[in-house]
């Protein structure tokens, strides 16, 4: 079947699919305190998710991420991960979460293919931990890493989002934290992604944390860096693997941008930062049959905007990143 591209040229190998938009978590930047979260009947079935994830594996989607929302708490989520890597032209199966369910979960998302995950994890600090997730465990996520390692879901990276006077001062201790693990880091910057965050206070250029002498010390900041797919890449002083740099705001990437999203109640989102969604499930619900489906995922695609732009200003956005997922 013909690929699927946008009208820039860019092949739309990725899905990123948020499965819930529940969370166990409430982080500050994320989600509102008392987000409101859709009925049950409005998320997307296991039939439906399939039925979208087929049609668009055919058109050359090889990679799916589940996101949320926490993504373990979507009951069944193991048996969804089985049945999408069963999906013919699925290559990989990878899933972002805050680790605090996968004490009970790694062992089964494994086995039904799964190959990693990414961990967030913003500070080392109980007390901060708690303070960011709105209640959170630090405990809890400690052994639900120890559990992915163990599990084999590797390699493990840990997602970091840059805060400045919440976390920059932990940003080494946390390198330093993985790479004795063996884990990946990556660290983020926190895009104005919901409402009544005071995210102007609270963001910092991925420059300035490259310019910090603990970072310095650490990682080899004069390489240039490789582009990859949405970070930088740059390598450990002390030989033992790298460190990912994300910029969504002061070095965006849209050039290279290969992905696409579906909500948890079936919208087809196109770009991060921008409001613009279709919506798949109405299409499935008013009877779309595989042909219909795809005619509308391209269709979708076709508006995909060339860049995104953030709007710098948290206020009045239709969804937050609860629900669009990461
Ligand atoms: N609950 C899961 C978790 O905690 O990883 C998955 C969903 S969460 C929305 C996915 C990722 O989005 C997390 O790594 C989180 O840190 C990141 N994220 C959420 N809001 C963000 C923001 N405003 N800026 C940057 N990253 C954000």
């Amino acid at each position: 079947m013909k690929p699927l591209v946008d009208r820039f040229g860019r092949a739309i190998t990725y899905l990123r699919v948020s499965v819930t938009d529940r969370c166990n978590h409430r982080c500050n930047y994320c989600s509102r305190p008392q987000e409101k979260h859709r009925e049950r009947n409005q998320v997307l079935s296991f039939s439906e998710l399939t039925e979208i994830i087929t049609v668009m594996a055919s058109m050359g989607v090889e990679k799916i991420r589940f996101t949320g929302g926490e993504p373990l708490v979507r009951k069944g989520i193991a048996e969804l991960v089985g049945m999408v890597n069963a999906i013919e032209g699925i290559r990989e199966t990878t899933l972002t979460t805050n680790a605090t369910l996968l004490p009970r979960f790694a062992r089964r998302l494994k086995e039904a293919g799964l190959k990693r995950v990414n961990i967030s994890m913003d500070t080392l600090d109980a007390e901060k931990f708690r303070l960011i997730t709105g209640g959170g465990r630090l405990s809890l996520a400690l052994e639900g890493i120890e559990a992915a390692l163990r599990e084999g879901l590797v390699p493990v990276k840990l997602n970091t989002v840059v805060m400045r006077g919440i976390n920059e001062d932990e940003l080494a201790g946390i390198i330093d934290f993985a790479s004795e693990r063996g884990m990946g880091v990556r660290f983020i910057e926190c895009m104005p992604m919901r409402d009544g965050f005071d995210w102007k206070r609270h963001y910092m250029p991925i420059q300035e944390v490259l310019e910090r002498e603990d970072i310095k010390e650490r990682v080899v900041v004069e390489e240039r860096g490789e582009p990859g797919g949405a970070e930088h890449m740059l390598p450990l002083r002390s030989g033992r693997g790298r460190v990912g740099f994300i910029s969504p705001l002061s070095n965006r990437f849209c050039e290279r941008c290969n992905r696409l999203r579906l909500t948890a109640d079936g919208r087809l989102h196109l770009c991060l930062p921008a409001d613009m969604d279709v919506s798949l499930r109405d299409a499935i619900r008013g009877g779309a049959d595989r042909q219909g489906l795809e005619a509308l995922i391209r269709k979708a695609t076709e508006m995909k905007p060339e860049a995104g732009v953030y709007t710098f200003s948290t206020e009045g956005r239709k969804k937050s990143m609860i629900h669009i997922g990461g």
